[in-house]
């Protein structure tokens, strides 16, 4: 039992490090609610850009701002 915590805490760094790799790369995911066609003008959710943030993305960019107001 004690194996599995140690790779459970082990791996999630990774996890997250890869999450936030793939953030980087690709901020934008596809809307969710204009598939499959990826595009629709009266969606509200991307304002029919059929473009959606990703949430490590929204994250990113709050702390960011955070970190901004914080310090300035
Ligand atoms: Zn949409």
């Amino acid at each position: 039992m004690a194996t599995a915590i140690a790779l459970l805490v082990l791996c999630l760094p990774i996890v997250t490090l890869c999450y936030v790799g793939f953030c980087v790369v690709s901020p934008w995911g596809r809307c969710r609610r204009c598939r499959p066609d990826g595009r629709n003008r009266t969606c509200r959710a991307c304002d029919g850009t059929g473009m959606r943030p990703r949430i490590g993305w929204q994250l990113y960019v709050h702390f960011r701002r955070l970190h901004r107001d914080g310090t300035r």
